[in-house]
């Protein structure tokens, strides 16, 4: 099925249940009122120009807005564009540029970041248009910008106006544009999250997002009368996928916290809102359960939820899965470019099972794990995942050959490289670009961050490798202590002697504030990497 055609289903199924939830802006709307809205605006869209096709960029933290779009785009058939909300004006360029945004839609501000001042220095011709079509010499393809303010300023249309646009005659266009709808047309162009470099923009279609939606929201069992607490942002899939397509999918309701991530206002939603479910990346996890450490909360009523995005360390899983009560929580394996989900685990799996692995395939998908000529390696061996099937894209937007190099005969070369057990459950080593070689010995990181975690005053940590002229690499370590804790490197040292080989022990130790993250909570080890060596130099 198509967007739009899942959130229809959800309507008729779950008309009079609420649908989602935006704590902080006092938003709620059950499913008929939230797809009512949705119509509107898209007619308000079609009213701006905007066609089947068109490229529409929405550039926000995590507000009601954002889903609004997320769906009227869809309901046009135009291709949303997630943009970074961590991006500043020449990212912003790059990203519009790249992918021939038509228009953009973005909140003004959020917390250090002035998007409306941004647009208007990227686009100095936005003062002299008045409210009509755009020509901007750095941003050719753009036409409008909609601004999530009341009074934006010359040249930006205040987001509430696309409400008022909606004429009968278009609100009449919608469904003969629905008729030409296909499951199969690319529908969203999803950014990966720059953990390892610069951003590459996957193109996704219906097909791809709604089916993995579906079956990452099956794994849990998510049903009508599931809450489920949404603080991942809404521009990366997690958000945008396996949180709102997944709910949709089910007819649950969706509550989001926040417009940034803050673990107060997230333990305050679970209670608040009786929530049965929760999504969050490692280091999310990490700080809630450092502030039920400083005051104790009600969590009884959460059964579930998923923890992905990168390396979850089975420590911190166990104590999600016992101390948050998420006694069915799983881990999700996947990535930007295959709809994302390809490994869970079920909620009746084994605890252990579902602590210590990313799970078992996902239906319909393939997958093998490969040397690096691309043959499958023996059952209980390291290599790359490679998956296959309905859920891969096709392609990176606009750049073929980095497509060629990733998707080959239909596989995705995933770049991780993992286990598979006799049973079929799947342990994540880490990423192929993590992989330490120093002295001839492969050492892969998460097995060292497992170790160094587990000291009783370290709250995060993060293991990579820089160059050594001595042993090709060198391993490195950067731990982030608990609150009131007092660590030093050589408490960490001293902690490794003589319990892991002697080549494991980080050679260099630096205790940190805070890790170096993208938005969505990934610890960045290029940049840690680049830190590091400069402090060495
Ligand atoms: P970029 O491709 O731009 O460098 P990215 O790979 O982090 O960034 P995403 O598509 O958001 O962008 O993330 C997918 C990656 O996250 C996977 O390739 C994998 O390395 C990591 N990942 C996701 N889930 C897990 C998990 N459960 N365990 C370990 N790693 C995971
Ligand atoms: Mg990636």
């Amino acid at each position: 099925v198509t967007i739009p055609q899942l959130l229809r289903e959800a309507v008729v199924a779950h008309g009079d249940r609420e649908a989602l939830v935006f704590c902080d802006a006092g938003i709620r709307l059950t499913y008929r009122e939230f797809d009512a809205v949705i119509d509107r605006h898209a007619a308000g869209l079609l009213e701006l120009g905007v066609e089947k096709g068109d490229r529409v960029g929405i550039w926000s933290p995590n507000r009601f807005e954002w889903v609004v779009t997320q769906f009227a785009s869809a309901r046009i058939g135009a291709i949303l564009v997630n943009i970074n909300p961590a991006y500043r004006s020449s990212e912003l360029e790059y990203a519009l540029n790249k992918v021939g945004c038509r228009v953009l839609i973005a909140a003004s501000s959020f917390k250090s970041s002035d998007y409306a001042g941004m647009i208007r220095a990227l686009v100095p011709e936005l003062g002299g248009i008045g409210e009509g079509r755009l020509h901007a010499a750095r941003v050719p393809d753009l036409r409008h910008v909609v601004l999530m303010q009341d009074d934006p300023g010359p040249g930006m249309i205040p987001f509430a106006r696309l409400q008022q646009m909606a004429s009968p005659e278009r609100l009449a266009e919608l469904d003969a544009i629905d008729a030409t709808l296909d499951p199969q047309d690319p529908i969203n162009i999803q950014f990966t999250s720059g953990t390892t470099g610069m951003p590459k923009g996957a193109t996704l279609s219906h097909y791809n997002i709604v089916n993995n939606a579906r079956f990452v929201t099956d794994r849990i069992a998510l049903t009508e009368e599931d809450r489920l607490v949404i603080p991942v942002p809404l521009y990366h899939c997690f958000g945008m996928v396996m949180g709102v397509l997944g709910a949709v999918s089910k007819g649950a309701r969706m509550v989001f916290p926040g417009e940034g991530f803050d673990p107060v206002q997230v333990l305050d939603a679970i209670e608040a809102e009786r929530a049965t479910a929760l999504y969050g990346v490692p280091t999310m996890f990490v700080a809630m359960l450092q502030e039920m450490d400083n005051r104790a909360r009600d969590l009884g009523s959460l059964r579930t939820g998923i923890m992905a995005g990168a390396l979850c360390p089975i420590e911190v899983m166990r104590r999600v899965n016992r101390d948050m009560h998420m006694e069915e929580v799983t881990i999700c394996y996947g990535m930007t470019e295959t709809s994302p989900v390809s490994f869970q685990s079920f909620t009746d799996d084994p605890t252990e099972k579902r602590c210590e692995t990313v799970g078992r395939i996902h239906p319909h998908l393939e997958v093998k794990i490969a040397d690096f000529d691309g043959n499958t390696v023996p059952v209980g061996e390291k290599g790359e995942i490679w998956t296959r099937g309905y859920s891969v894209m096709s392609g990176y937007w606009g750049d073929e050959a980095a497509t060629r190099a990733s998707v080959n005969d239909g596989w995705m070369k995933t770049g991780d490289l993992a286990v598979l057990d006799e049973d079929g459950f799947c342990t994540i080593v880490g990423r192929v670009k993590d992989m330490i070689i120093r002295g001839g010995e492969n050492i892969y990181p998460r097995e060292i961050e497992e170790f160094l975690i587990r000291h009783p005053q370290v709250s995060d940590v993060q293991v990579f490798g820089i160059p050594d002229e001595k042993f090709g690499e060198e391993v490195c370590a950067w731990a982030v202590a608990r609150p009131g804790a007092e660590l030093t490197a050589e408490a960490l040292r001293e902690h490794c002697r003589g319990q892991i080989a002697h080549f494991k022990v980080p050679r260099h130790i630096r205790i940190v504030e805070a890790l170096p993250m993208t938005v969505t909570g990934k610890p960045q080890k290029f940049v840690m990497r680049d830190r590091m060596q400069e402090i060495l130099r």
